[in-house]
């Protein structure tokens, strides 16, 4: 019997139980928000793993924290500050977009002489969804806010072709696995979809594997990880990291005959892993700020997943996963969603017939 507490209870410790349950393996998210919450049954056989990368102190997150199996703990903190993370991957000789620490010293002028027209100012912690980041435009002489010095990294603006991710796994004796790459569309830094596996992105697939085994086995990290990069040209620019499964891998509840989230749990429990199948290609939108419509369930190809969390503009409430059996049900199945969703998804939704056509 194999038991996996969670540091936080959203969307992702939910998934992770669900994937669980097949395998009996009794995973257990934990509301690290609960104000001097009881004392956790964690047993010596029990491992800890997390769904964030930050989490606020309270009695609940030091209790599974500071256990000695939360699995990759030192991890958390290093790859939740950006200053931390862009570092290593310097150390590491991953290629990122230039970069540096946002000091007192340092002016608008000299970033821009640095980087040119365009600096994208990130907060070094706490930034989800394309929040915390703030443009310098030489333009418009935009200046550094005050209480962003020795709290961000200034990085240049990438011109990128396109974004793709990789997700990958490391088990406790070493072994990198990974799945193909995926394809995601951002609109005002948030993910709207995803479409996975591209043959026209397989020529990439080498290259991505070696940058996050790097990663991985410089951390000597075990579980998912997922690499966000900018595809420019015929390379690939690391983004950032997520040492967690990851919005960019839920396509593979549908597409694959190990989930992002099982993959997770094999690693964590010591069970036996292998590369996953993939079983279909497949396309991935997110749910975000809109009313849960169950219009969506006549969509013959869809799996929806519906987080049950209150509906507010910009947050991520649930995700569509399309498979892609037949090009001609995939592009009908888009269709059918654009007349039933509101402006702001006929852009994504165009993208993803864009790429069928
Ligand atoms: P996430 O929700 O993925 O954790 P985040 O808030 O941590 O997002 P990033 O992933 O760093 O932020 O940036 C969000 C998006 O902003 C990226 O996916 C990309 O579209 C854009 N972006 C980030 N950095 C750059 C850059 N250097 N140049 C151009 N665009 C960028
Ligand atoms: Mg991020
Ligand atoms: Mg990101």
């Amino acid at each position: 019997q194999h038991t996996v507490w969670v540091l936080g209870n959203g969307q992702l410790g939910a998934m992770l139980s669900h994937a669980g349950q097949p395998l009996a393996i009794d995973v257990r998210p934990v509301d690290i928000m609960t104000p001097n919450g009881d004392i956790l049954p964690i047993e010596s056989s029990h491992v800890i793993t997390a769904e964030r990368e930050q989490w606020p102190e309270s009695s609940t997150s030091l209790q599974l924290s500071q256990h000695p199996h939360f699995i990759n703990g030192p991890v958390f903190g290093r790859l939740a500050d950006r200053f931390t993370q862009k570092s290593l991957l310097d150390e590491l000789s991953v290629a990122t977009a230039p970069w540096q620490l946002v000091t007192d010293a340092v002016s608008s002028e000299a970033l821009h002489q640095a980087y040119g027209e365009r600096v994208l100012l990130k907060r070094r912690t706490g930034g989800y969804d394309g929040k915390g980041q703030h443009w310098l435009k030489q333009a418009e002489s935009t200046e550094i806010p005050n209480d962003w010095r020795n709290e961000a990294i200034a990085e240049q603006a990438i011109n990128f072709d396109e974004e793709v991710s990789l997700v990958g796994v490391r088990t406790q004796d070493g072994r990198c696995l990974f799945y193909p790459l995926t394809l995601n569309l951002h609109q005002d830094g948030i993910l709207m979809a995803s479409i996975a596996p591209l043959s026209r992105l397989s020529h990439l697939q080498a290259e991505a594997e070696a940058m996050l085994s790097t990663i991985m086995n410089g951390l000597e990290y075990v579980g998912v990880m997922a690499m966000e990069c900018f595809r420019v040209g015929e390379h690939l620019l690391v983004n950032e990291l997520a040492p967690r499964v990851h919005n960019s891998g839920h396509w593979t509840q549908a597409g694959c005959h190990i989930n992002q989230f099982e993959l997770h749990l094999r690693a964590l429990c010591n069970l036996p892993i292998h590369t996953p199948q993939v079983n279909f290609q497949c396309v991935m939108v997110n749910l975000i700020g809109v009313e849960k419509d169950d219009r969506w369930l006549s969509l013959q190809n869809a799996e929806l997943f519906w987080y049950n969390k209150e509906v507010r503009a910009g947050r991520k409430v649930g995700h569509l996963n399309l498979s892609v059996q037949d090009t001609d049900t995939l592009n009908a199945t888009i269709k059918q969603l654009k007349s039933w969703m509101p402006i702001q998804y006929q852009a994504p939704l165009d993208w993803i017939l864009a790429e069928f056509a």
